[in-house]
């Protein structure tokens, strides 16, 4: 795979100033081959060198291109690209271990380009993954490339100014199915189930069997929609909520299809008047299918009349590193797919937005991608494929993830699903998500 080399100057250039993070000192940060660097170090003071390992050319897009293990670390951190290594000269910082490369490395999900695993649904398994065998799941890593240089150009005397606390919030709801539907024979079994099971005379699936909707235990972002509300009214922290809603005509083998019944547009209606925004969900097969992913914005923008944006696919399902080109394709801005199924953390390796990069070729997209941090399937689901925390650990594992993101000034994305939330099923996801709400306050403090 050969790189066009003004593409990889742009990509190097953008990923610098994602790194550097304050426009007025990008221009002393420079990524050039080490000769270069003792060259341009003769004449002038004040820069810090990155020292180009030689990453995006060589054996590009090869197996001999995957970091060599073990890992080297640099500052405390593990790198993947350059040697852990840094030289003064002349005034100047030269940096040897390759962090362009390895912030990339990260960013584009490049080892997904080479290692063709992938679990039963066609994702990448979480436990193929480098950021999760090398223990760097839990940290958002590429930020803390991005401290590194800061610290380096505050050693050169520079003023850089730190951010700390959450730039946004965002509250994501995949609405799997906001409402059930019951034939007589599920009917009959599900409260079958819950006499003999829980004890308990539960009447919504009689009156769902009989067309009356008002008992509906999905109905539960009524309750979340008004606490993220609530959150960014305490806290005037910039927060949005998102409804990702499935867009589908016919069903498929893992996705419900909803939009088109008449007992939906009252449910997006609520929705909205709550002060959620709508997205896409993309369903199960329209993920391996560009021209799937353009129909289904189409009938989402039809039926609800507004220009959707926002994309996440359902099962999280981006089975190519390269496949988020469909949604670049189809006319979203955004997409909140980027994390594992299995585990929480920062697979993304930042808590920043930044604009898709093509791993096959180093463009810059047109699509601002949203690493999602927190999933609750992931921390209640069960083992062996998913985490299986109780509530204590749960929370251990939340406030975590949630102190990262606050100490590097980026933003929380925090899925919770409208058909887990349900009290009814005997998990602890709501006293989770009221702990991690009141978290947020506490950690934030009332707005003055
Ligand atoms: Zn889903």
């Amino acid at each position: 795979m050969k790189l066009d080399s003004g593409r990889v100057d742009e990509a190097t250039k953008y990923l610098i100033s994602f790194l550097v993070r304050d426009e007025k000192y990008e221009s002393f940060v420079k990524y050039l081959y080490e000769e270069d660097v003792l060259k341009e170090c003769k004449s002038g003071v004040g820069k810090i060198y990155i020292v180009n390992s030689g990453f995006f050319e060589n054996d590009y897009g090869q197996k001999s291109s995957l970091p060599a293990k073990p890992l080297k670390e640099y500052e405390g951190i593990k790198i993947f690209y350059g040697k852990a290594e840094e030289k003064r000269l002349n005034g100047n910082v030269v940096i040897y271990a390759d962090l362009i490369a390895s912030a990339y490395f990260v960013l584009t999900r490049y080892e997904e380009l080479i290692n063709e695993k992938r679990d039963i649904y066609g994702n990448f398994p979480a436990s193929e993954s480098i950021l999760v065998n090398e223990d760097l799941i839990n940290i958002p890593v590429v930020d803390y490339y991005g401290n590194i240089i800061r610290r380096k150009l505050k050693f050169l005397n520079y003023e850089i100014q730190e951010k700390k606390g959450f730039s946004k919030l965002y509250f994501t709801h995949d609405i799997d199915i906001p409402f059930y539907e019951y034939s007589f024979t599920d009917m009959v079994k599900t409260i079958g189930k819950s006499i003999i099971k829980d004890k308990r005379f539960i009447v919504h699936p009689l009156f769902n069997y009989l067309g009356i909707y008002k008992c509906n235990p999905g109905k539960t972002w009524d309750y979340m929609l008004a606490r993220e509300q609530d959150v960014k009214e305490k806290t005037g922290i910039d927060t949005e909520s998102i409804c990702f809603i499935v867009a589908t005509e016919k069903k498929d083998e893992y996705t419900q299809t909803y939009l088109c019944d008449k007992k939906t547009k009252p449910i997006l209606d609520e929705m909205r008047q709550l002060g959620a925004l709508l997205g896409m969900h993309t369903s199960y097969s329209a993920a391996v299918d560009g021209e799937a992913v353009r129909r289904e914005r189409k009938l989402l923008i039809e039926e609800t009349g507004e220009e959707i944006l926002y994309n996440r696919n359902h099962f999280l399902r981006q089975l190519r590193p390269y496949d988020l080109e469909y949604y670049e394709n189809a006319g979203f801005t955004d997409d909140f797919t980027t994390g594992f199924n299995e585990v929480i953390g920062f697979r993304l390796g930042t808590c920043h937005p930044i604009k898709w990069i093509d791993p096959r070729n180093a463009r810059i997209s047109n699509l601002t991608i949203h690493g999602m941090e927190i999933m609750d399937g992931s921390v209640i689901g069960e083992k062996p494929y998913q985490m299986e925390l109780s509530f204590e650990e749960g929370k251990k594992a939340c406030k975590a993830i949630i102190d990262e993101i606050f100490d590097n000034g980026g933003e929380l994305d925090f899925l919770c699903h409208n058909g887990m939330f349900d009290n009814k099923s005997g998990n602890y996801l709501k006293d989770l998500y009221d702990w991690i709400l009141d978290y947020i306050v506490e950690k934030v403090g009332l707005k003055q």
